[in-house]
C-alpha cells in the first residue's frame, strides 16, 4: 500500500513491481529492494515507491557465483589485451620494416646523388682544364 504524493489517496495495489539489489552499504550489507509503480485512482498520478526492503542473504553460493563472474570478466579482459598486444607487436614489426626500407631507399638515393655530384665535379675539372689549355 502506498500514498499518492499529490492528493494523499491511499493506493492499495501497485500496477507493476520489480526488485533490484542495491549497492552494498558501508557495512557490506546489501538490500534487495522491491519497487512498485502505482497509479492513483483519484488523480491518475503515476508514482514509484519502495514497497519492500530486505537484507540480501549472503550465501556461499552467491559469493562463488560473484567470484566466477569476476573471474570470467578478467579472463576475457586478459584475452582481449593479449590479442591487442599481439596486433600492436605485428604493427610495430611492420612499421620497423617499413622504416628500414625507407632508410635503405634514402641511403641509395644519397649514394646516387653523391656519385652524380662526384661525376659533375669531374666534368667541371675537365672543363676547367680544357679552358686552361685554350688560354
Ligand atoms: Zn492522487
Amino acid at each position: 500500500m502506498s500514498v499518492c504524493p499529490r492528493c494523499g489517496t491511499e493506493v492499495t495495489k501497485p500496477t507493476k513491481t520489480w526488485s533490484m539489489v542495491g549497492r552494498p552499504s558501508k557495512t557490506g550489507e546489501r538490500f534487495k529492494l522491491t519497487l512498485g509503480i502505482f497509479v492513483c485512482p483519484e488523480c491518475e498520478r503515476r508514482f514509484r515507491t519502495v514497497v519492500g526492503k530486505e537484507k540480501e542473504r549472503i550465501t556461499l553460493k552467491g559469493i562463488v557465483e560473484e567470484i566466477k563472474g569476476v573471474e570470467k570478466g578478467l579472463v576475457q579482459t586478459l584475452g582481449d589485451l593479449r590479442e591487442k598486444v599481439e596486433k600492436l607487436k605485428d604493427e610495430r614489426a611492420e612499421l620497423l620494416e617499413e622504416i628500414e626500407e625507407l632508410k635503405r631507399a634514402g641511403e641509395e638515393k644519397a649514394n646516387t646523388l653523391e656519385e652524380e655530384v662526384a661525376s659533375l665535379r669531374e666534368e667541371v675539372e675537365a672543363l676547367k682544364e680544357m679552358l686552361g689549355d685554350l688560354e
